[in-house]
């Protein structure tokens, strides 16, 4: 894991979940880069970074870094260590950064600093994985698939944080759109981790 122990960067993936990403992102590294969206302080980084280094390419991270909505002052996943006072808002850039230099992730994992909508709309590049882990507002969740699902090659793997079937267990738009990119055809599952999706692109 490039010489950390991911699960000690603030986050919420687990490690069952954040071993199965690095095994996806491992084999499906070798079709094209990975991407994710949702870098918050790293840790889905280092498992990711690793592992699309071993697969001979490397890992764009994406996040405007700002922070989710739930995540926000006054919320429930808030963290006052990651504030910027001056902003009035998150900034988990610099806590990022102090993960992959102390993950040796610096020549392997590119951070892309912007809204996601902004980006996908200009991105061009096949991807080999995509890992949707951003907001979970109705609006945030589906303009990351609708955006990101469409670059995952043939044979890719589109992975999918936090998907609870049961309403009772958590918010319901990352499901929503697990369950749109299933109807869509386009993908099977092939992997449930915990609440971490992950469906192959067919050809
Ligand atoms: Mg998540």
């Amino acid at each position: 894991m490039g010489g950390i122990d991911p699960q000690t960067i603030k986050g919420f993936l687990t490690p069952e979940e954040g071993a199965a990403l690095g095994d996806a992102a491992r084999e499906s590294g070798t079709l094209g880069p990975v991407l994710e969206i949702g870098a918050y302080c790293g840790r889905s980084a280092a498992y990711l970074g690793p592992a699309a280094k071993a697969a001979g390419t490397i890992l764009y991270s994406l996040d405007h870094h700002r922070g989710s909505e739930e995540n926000q002052p006054g919320w429930e996943w808030h963290d006052p260590e990651l504030m910027d006072e001056q902003a009035g808002t998150l900034d988990t850039l610099p806590s990022f950064r102090r993960t992959m230099a102390r993950a040796d992730l610096e020549d392997s994992v590119v951070a892309l600093i912007g809204p996601s909508r902004t980006i996908s709309r200009h991105w061009t590049t096949p991807l080999g994985m995509v890992f949707i882990d951003g907001g979970h507002t109705m609006k945030a969740a589906f303009e990351d698939y609708r955006g990101w699902a469409s670059k995952v090659l043939p044979g890719g793997v589109l992975a999918i944080h936090d998907v609870f079937p049961n309403p009772a267990d958590g918010g319901r738009p990352p499901y929503e759109i697990y369950c749109k990119a299933l109807a869509s055809g386009l993908f099977e599952q092939i992997n449930l981790v915990q609440s971490l999706v992950f469906l192959r692109r067919l050809g």
